[in-house]
């Protein structure tokens, strides 16, 4: 096994090799970009099934279909969307320069220059996504990268690190696994930028890290994303679009639905609206492919640990499909607790798991001001056809992203940017904003042939009472 000293040693060595030839290098051109890309493109495309049976190992049971949806495809699409538009990202860009300085022929313009080299550090629970997608951005930006995937996950682990190994030249892409210690080996290192999925509470520590080289920091992190459902909205599709939304990964995503806000007199319509559909999706739990196991017994005892709280203060727990949540296997029905109290951890605390919270209100405002006294979360949900109601939640309230109507889809979206705020995280990834993030903005000035400044009287000696003029 790797130690942390032998890991920040290979580390530091490959950074001066990176940074030696990044110095070098010149314009990183369109064509080497896209190469890059497509390499990466390549190794998931080959080697898919191989990928997805490395999930489903780790995860104790993850369908396939989930996986290629999820993960290959997720990560495909950031990876060819930024192939087939980044000629349109790095061209430069001419700036305004002020008058008269424009017309005696002074010139200002933007170049997008490649920071250097980018570090990756990915989750578990999306193990391929949270590496190639923010990766897609970093090379579309003409970085290299190093990545480092999640110790939860470790067939899934060892393949990338072989796989990625085969494909790309270390120079290009190099991967390093490990545990937390290679961990924080990893986010003390001087990289030209660093990119952290996972927790708020380790995202602190990745940033307290990287300040010290001022390694500059995207964080994708997590939090409690809220739904709220308005009274004009068609109770039956939001609740089975939730379901739909809630059963992915086993709500091991970092935008699953959280906390689902319904009106009061909407609860029953709702509560049974939501377990048919759920069921619907997942009739049986035993011997079901299509259940996402919870990843380990550490989470399984977690999220034990917020039921049996909730239970015993009182709180109404159904479970989806109607059966007892099992002893053994991973593999859990879907608890919706109803009305928790505000203080018990599966209020304050992220889910993440086959577990889902209904809150009944009577008046909007006071849920949007509920949500506003929590952190700022990484997904918000609105459903309803009342436009005054949508614009005044889109309003006050403040999310990474925002789906109306459904839940999950702006993440999906690459041709806009997906990140968090405030305890959610901060920067972007896909798309142009993704380009820009791990881009240097380097302004250009050419000066004009003619220096006017004497003759303005800017320059010393200055005429007596220039100061008073
Ligand atoms: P985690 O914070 O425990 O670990 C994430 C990564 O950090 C792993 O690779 C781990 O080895 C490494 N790590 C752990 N401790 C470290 C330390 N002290 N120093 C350096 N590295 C360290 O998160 P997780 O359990 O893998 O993932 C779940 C969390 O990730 C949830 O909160 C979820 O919401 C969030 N998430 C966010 C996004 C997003 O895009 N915003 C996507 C997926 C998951």
């Amino acid at each position: 096994m790797t130690t942390q000293l032998e890991t920040s040693q290979a580390l530091s060595d490959l950074l001066r090799l990176h940074r030696e030839a990044t110095d070098k290098q010149g314009l990183v051109d369109v064509a080497t970009r896209k190469r890059r890309l497509q390499v990466a493109i390549d190794l998931l495309v080959d080697h898919h099934q191989a990928l997805c049976a490395a999930m489903d190992a780790d995860f104790g049971g993850r369908p396939a279909g989930f996986s290629l949806m999820n993960d290959v495809l997720g990560s495909l699409t950031s990876l060819k969307h930024a192939r087939d538009n980044l000629e349109q990202w790095v061209v430069e860009d001419k700036r305004s320069v002020f008058a008269p300085y424009d017309q005696l022929g002074a010139e200002a313009w933007v170049q997008y220059k490649p920071k250097g080299t980018v570090g990756i550090i990915g989750t578990w629970n999306a193990p391929l996504f949270t590496l190639f997608s923010p990766l897609a951005s970093a090379l579309a930006a003409g970085n290299r990268a190093v990545l480092k995937p999640s110790e939860v996950v470790p067939a899934t682990a060892e393949l990338l690190a072989k796989l990625i190994g085969q494909y790309f030249d270390p120079m290009d892409v190099a991967i390093i696994t490990g545990g937390v210690e290679i961990g924080q080996a990893f986010a003390g290192m001087p990289f030209d930028h660093l990119v952290f999925t996972g927790s708020t509470q380790v995202g602190k520590k990745i940033m307290r890290a990287a300040a010290e080289h001022l390694v500059p920091v995207t964080l994708e992190l997590g939090g409690k994303s809220p739904v709220v459902i308005g009274e004009s909205a068609d109770i039956a599709e939001a609740a089975r679009r939730l379901a739909v939304a809630k059963g992915m990964n086993g709500g091991q995503l970092c935008i699953s639905p959280d906390l689902i806000y319904v009106p009061v007199m909407a609860r029953e319509a709702f509560l049974q609206a939501f377990r048919e559909a759920y069921s619907q999706l997942y009739p049986q739990v035993e011997n079901n492919p299509d259940f996402v196991s919870v990843v380990n017994e550490q989470h399984m005892a977690r999220l034990d640990g917020y039921l049996a709280e909730a239970r015993e203060e009182g709180a109404e727990i159904i479970h989806c499909p109607d059966v007892e949540v099992s002893q053994q296997g991973r593999k859990r029905p879907l608890s919706v607790v109803v009305n928790p109290p505000l203080l018990s951890a599966i209020m304050q605390e992220e889910i993440f798991g086959p577990a889902v919270v209904v809150l009944t209100y009577s008046d909007i405002k006071h849920v949007v001001e509920e949500i506003n006294s929590g952190e700022r979360p990484l997904a918000l949900y609105y459903f309803g056809e009342d436009e005054a109601e949508q614009s005044y939640v889109l309003e006050h309230t403040l999310s990474g992203g925002v789906t109306l109507n459904d839940a999950l889809m702006h993440a999906a979206m690459e041709d806009a940017p997906f990140g968090g705020v405030g305890a959610s995280g901060m920067g972007h990834y896909h798309g142009r904003e993704g380009f820009l993030e791990f881009s240097h903005a380097r302004t250009v000035f050419r000066g004009a042939p003619v220096d006017p400044r004497g003759e303005w009287g800017l320059l010393p000696p200055f005429p007596e009472g220039f100061a008073e003029a």
